[in-house]
């Protein structure tokens, strides 16, 4: 996939002229020479806690189905808008209870906050009901293409046509100094944007409700739990603390956000995160530049005094250090 190359490198290189600069002097391992364990698949803490939707506002409501990442509905007149749409699986029963939302009605607009499985799987259904299906050009080029994650062999079968996003937009031809978002869209009464720092993937958006106040940002930020740090299709932890920072930009104090999982949070949260997930990228670069591996970074227990709060971080560790990897990589 050629576009999508072009893309990691030159996200490689933003990483390298900013907060991976450091690293320059350290051993450059290849990718392919990354060790393929077999990931146990990680309980993700609370799933199926859930209840009727939360409303946010008069006309907005974060619709959360058992087992089910986060939806944003954005009810009105003309229809609805939403930020996601769940798996594949759970597609009926999400516009089910779209449509039975006060004011709800038939989806005109669906945002893909990234590719991933969680948040695409009423792209069929709705595009073939003449949707707007929104979303980063790097987002359309991974739904375009089998993907396999190397660590666990996991394989993605590529969206058919019809179900790819058919509003895609591309921001990133240059990296963006991270106190700055990148170009702001407004249209349809939400700004929404690329999120260039590859905290998820390389096809990272935000979608902000400017009369509500409400940042809805897919799996960039995680609620709950350890978050999947997707290198395959361009993530990387210092992304992770790239994007919580840009993020901070488009917040205020009462900013409502929404993750792909787990429950609503606020700017503190963010800062939170941010500081979080600081120490253990630097952590993690002093490992790699001791030329230690994967499991030498989880036997070192980077994120020791948060594991209480957070759960396991074996495979969370293991993905965060292999995309230092990734991006220190030629060829990543
Ligand atoms: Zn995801």
């Amino acid at each position: 996939m050629d576009q999508g190359g072009r893309t990691r490198r030159q996200l490689v290189k933003a990483g390298l002229g900013g907060a991976a600069g450091m690293m320059l002097g350290a051993p450059v391992v290849r990718l392919a020479a990354a060790p393929r364990q077999a990931a146990a698949p990680q309980p993700v803490p609370g799933a199926g806690v859930t209840g009727t939707p939360l409303r946010l506002s008069e006309d907005l409501f974060v619709v959360r189905l058992p087992g089910e990442a986060n939806v944003v509905a954005r009810t009105g007149a003309g229809g609805v808008l939403l930020v996601d749409g769940g798996s594949a699986a759970a597609s009926d029963a999400l516009l089910k209870t779209v449509a039975a939302l006060p004011g709800g009605g038939p989806v005109h607009t669906l945002f893909n906050t990234h590719w991933h499985p969680e948040q695409t799987g009423s792209n069929e259904q709705l595009g073939r009901l003449g949707a707007a299906i929104i979303a980063h050009e790097n987002t359309r080029l991974w739904l375009a293409t089998d993907v396999t994650w190397p660590w666990n062999g996991q394989r993605f079968k590529r969206l058919p046509k019809i179900a790819q996003p058919n509003q895609t937009f591309y921001d990133a031809g240059r990296p963006l100094p991270s106190s700055t978002a990148s170009a702001v869209r407004r249209e349809l009464g939400v700004r929404y944007g690329y999120i260039p720092d590859a905290g998820h993937t390389d096809g990272d958006i935000y979608v902000y409700f400017p009369e509500q106040n409400v940042l809805a940002v897919g799996d960039t930020v995680s609620g709950q739990g350890w978050p999947v740090v997707d290198w395959t299709t361009g993530g990387w932890i210092g992304g992770i603390v790239g994007a919580l920072q840009r993020l901070q930009t488009l917040a205020n104090e009462d900013t409502r956000i929404v993750p792909g999982r787990g429950p609503v949070l606020t700017l503190a949260d963010l800062k939170a995160q941010s500081e979080m997930y600081g120490t253990i990228y630097d952590r993690l670069t002093q490992l790699l530049n001791k030329g230690r591996g994967p499991s030498e970074a989880v036997a070192a227990q980077p994120t020791k005094e948060f594991d209480a709060r957070m759960g396991n971080p074996d495979e969370f560790v293991r993905r965060a250090f292999e995309s230092l990897w990734a991006y220190l990589s030629p060829d990543a």
